[in-house]
């Protein structure tokens, strides 16, 4: 991104385009900037609310909509069974009903018959939708339409997202709103802010306004609270807030950046009561063997993002799997019940950046305004490949093996793991990302069946603990919202098929062809097809690369 660009964005959107994977000193403490008075030009730099929904798109809600003959995969961790049929009234699930023998036909004329409309799946696999539980809706800049992002997780079967933030305050709120009400193609959305984001009563500058900031935002359409650790976010500051959150049910969960761990590591958050530690931060800062802090070199800048990011992964060989110290850090965390939510998907590029940049998705469903924000530079956050060596690579692989020992420890004794994806930086695209962070899971330890635990019930748990509530989706039973994944293939033989893209595989007759992809994907009972939804998002590209073919630019 050129300089003037990058202005741009400062003036349009800096609190939002910085609150984002990374973490910046900004996003947390200056939100007011958002509002600032811009000129003309500036001033269309806003973020796009999506579009009403159009007649064509989607189908129903329906009195009783019945999907017919699918082997389901319910999301609590039991393994699959079918075939059954999956009656939806309205936006709820009322009936799994068993549908017949695996290798016997499936019984005719089976009930209810009274239905409404009928999907037949059958030979296909039903999941829960999927529960992102980090995400962005993209910026101003990069990609301001929130079309774009909800149409790439609609179409991987996410249908629930937690904004961490999704959008600036006022937006997120309504959009919110608008998808609770069907009037957008949209996921569910959870509103999470940083402290002091949306409301006019100024600069958190201590415990008593941070209160006051939780107080406004439990009245004003904010689900729960999104840390940085930085600058105004000192640990006084994030424990009252964590506390009243507390209070007034309102979910947390930290970004626990370099600067901010030095004075509270990820323990010390689970012990104030923090619900979730999102990325890897802070983890492993909790157990060190040698001393308390991370053996920075003395050229570290936390502003340079080539160091930042090149010593994330140093951190590696300062602590020991398996020992005493790593052991009751995770017994402290579930202790606690603190959810971990790694996203490592977002970070996966710098252990194989070639990889993350020629994915098989860039070329017809990356905007061309997302690449430019993806390709190395100095300012744009997550573009930190300025010089990135073998060596960089070696020691984030060496980082990821032990990071995943960690969230697969974690599983395995009993503590809950998430999945979220943080995409829109980093090479990473909507949806295309989330999958990814699937992979990951398994490549973890997690057994493919952990994995769609994880990315259902767990993420719906923890959505609705904060407030006191039992879950209304993420399982596939009775009296839950109707939020399906409907899936070609069986997606625990191969989370590949899963992409958009879908998964090459050659054929008996040695063609190779393109298989999976998600079918149908159901949001409180409107069935959406996700090739349609691909096909618009392509369309979107298609748009922006015609117009730059145009201008030349
Ligand atoms: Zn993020």
């Amino acid at each position: 991104m050129g300089r003037s660009a990058a202005a741009v964005r400062r003036l349009g959107s800096l609190a939002f385009a910085l609150a984002m994977a990374i973490g910046t000193a900004l996003a947390a403490t200056q939100p007011a900037l958002a509002q600032a008075p811009s000129a003309a030009p500036v001033a269309k730099r806003v973020m796009h609310p999506a579009p009403p929904r159009r007649t064509n798109e989607g189908l129903g809600p329906y009195r009783k909509l019945v999907i017919r003959g699918v082997t389901l995969i319910d999301g609590t961790g039991a393994p699959p069974r079918g075939p059954v049929d999956i009656v939806i009234e309205g936006d709820k699930i009322t009936d799994v009903i068993q549908a017949g023998w695996p290798g016997l036909p499936l019984k005719s004329n089976r009930a209810p018959l009274d239905a409404d409309k009928e999907i037949d799946a059958t030979g296909m696999y039903a999941l829960p939708g999927f529960v992102d539980l980090h995400v962005h809706g993209g910026d101003p800049v990069k990609s301001p339409d929130l079309e774009y992002a909800y149409k790439l997780w609609l179409a991987h079967g996410v249908t629930t997202v937690r904004g961490v933030s999704l959008a600036p305050h006022d937006i997120a709120v309504s959009e919110k709103a608008r998808s609770a009400r069907g009037e957008i193609v949209a996921p569910r959305i959870y509103n999470y802010q940083t402290l002091g984001s949306g409301w006019s009563g100024g600069r958190i500058d201590g415990p008593a306004k941070a209160r006051a900031w939780v107080q406004w935002a439990a009245k004003n359409g904010v689900d729960g609270i999104k840390f940085f650790a930085l600058m105004d976010e000192t640990p006084e500051v994030m424990t009252a807030a964590i506390d009243e959150a507390k209070k007034l049910g309102l979910g947390t969960v930290a970004h626990i950046s370099p600067p901010g761990v030095a004075g509270m590591n990820a323990r010390q958050m689970g012990d104030a009561g923090l619900g979730t530690v999102t990325h890897f931060y802070g983890h492993f800062e909790s157990m060190l063997k040698a001393g308390r802090l991370q053996k920075f070199p003395n050229d570290y800048n936390f502003y340079d993002e080539a160091k930042r990011f090149g010593e994330a992964a140093e951190i590696w060989d300062e602590v020991e799997p398996g020992s005493p110290e790593w052991v009751a850090y995770l017994e402290a965390q579930k202790a606690h019940h603190v959810d971990f939510d790694p996203t490592m998907t977002i970070y996966a590029a710098s252990r194989d950046l070639m990889r993350a940049k020629n994915a098989d998705w860039h070329s017809i469903y990356t905007l061309p305004s997302l690449r430019d924000y993806f390709v190395s530079t100095r300012d744009n956050h997550g573009s930190y490949f300025y010089d990135w060596t073998t060596g960089n690579e070696v020691a984030w692989r060496n980082f990821y093996a032990r990071f995943m020992r960690l969230v697969n420890d974690y599983k395995n004794m009993g503590g809950r793991v998430s999945t979220g994806s943080d995409s829109g930086f980093i090479w990473k695209l909507y949806g295309f990302g989330y999958i990814e962070e699937l992979e990951l899971l398994q490549e973890a330890g997690f057994t493919p069946l952990e994995v769609i635990q994880a990315a259902t019930s767990n993420g719906a748990r923890t959505l609705a603990d904060p407030k006191g509530e039992v879950p209304s989706f993420g399982i596939v039973k009775p009296g839950m919202s109707a939020d399906l994944v409907i899936v070609p293939e069986n997606p625990l033989a191969n989370f590949k098929t899963l992409y958009g893209t879908g998964h090459e595989r050659l054929s008996a007759d040695n063609k190779v062809e393109r298989v999976g992809g998600v079918k149908w994907t159901v949001t409180r009972g409107v069935a959406y097809d996700a090739h349609a939804l691909l096909a618009d998002v392509k369309a979107m590209v298609d748009k922006q690369k015609a117009e730059r073919a145009a201008t030349g630019k």
